[in-house]
């Protein structure tokens, strides 16, 4: 089978169409406690490998969420990635097994990855938070903040290339904005102080619900892959 006979069915199995023009889309936005008595002793993680790092989040007791979780969610992946996907939180099926992104949003993740000719595989993903929020709420900013010192030190060991947010929270987090999603897509920012690039699309499980909105996460992929392209050279 081609290259792009395969990606094509990875088009159609996201139900995207690539000779869509860009000039005739619409730009919709997606609409989608901590306890202090204890510490995730984050002065030691900038410290720590992965092993060290990885036993630290499945023993941490630093915010509330500790208290509701069924394991954490440490992040799964090739640690020479160049491609390092950030989402939100887990969610319920993420909890039970202790990966992120599995279940149908995962398995469009996959499918949007292996359009652009990424093997699951061959890229990093790891959420904001490692503990799931009770009934899938949001973050609370508080929950986010105990929980960056792990997600740093994850880029700090894997130093990718690129950095792929998906959804709302992960991108408004990682960027520290409350700007719609809407208009954070098609740029390119830069992670806290590291320079690593960071490019805004939809989460797959907004993409589930609102399938038109497929053609844009092909187009955000597309506008990180040639990014990545052009750092290259
Ligand atoms: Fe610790 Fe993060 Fe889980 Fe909170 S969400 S308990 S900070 S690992």
């Amino acid at each position: 089978m081609s290259i792009d006979l395969r990606h094509q069915q990875y088009l159609d199995v996201m139900g995207i169409q690539r000779w869509v023009r860009r000039d005739l889309i619409v730009d919709d936005d997606e609409t989608d406690s901590h306890d202090a008595s204890v510490v995730n002793d984050a002065g030691n993680i900038p410290l720590l490998d992965w092993e060290a790092l990885q036993a630290q989040v499945a023993g941490c007791t630093a915010c509330d969420l500790h208290r509701t979780r069924t394991r954490t969610v440490f992040g799964v992946g090739n640690k020479q990635a160049e491609w390092l996907v950030i989402g939100e939180a887990p969610g319920a099926e993420e909890d039970r097994q202790g990966e992120p992104f599995v279940g149908r949003a995962g398995q469009l993740l996959n499918a949007m990855l292996l359009a652009i000719g990424l093997r699951r595989e061959q890229v990093y993903i790891a959420n904001i938070l490692k503990c799931r929020p009770p009934n899938n709420r949001d973050p609370s900013p508080e929950e986010v903040a105990c929980c960056e010192p792990y997600l740093k030190r994850q880029v700090a060991l894997l130093k990718p290339k690129i950095i792929l947010a998906v959804g709302r929270i992960a991108a408004q987090n990682l960027l520290k904005t409350d700007t719609r999603i809407g208009a954070l897509r098609g740029k390119r920012y830069a992670y806290a102080d590291t320079g690593i690039p960071v490019v805004v699309t939809y989460h797959p499980a907004y993409l589930l619900r609102s399938p038109k909105e497929k053609r844009k996460a092909w187009q955000d992929l597309l506008y990180a892959q040639k990014m990545l392209a052009d750092e290259k050279q």
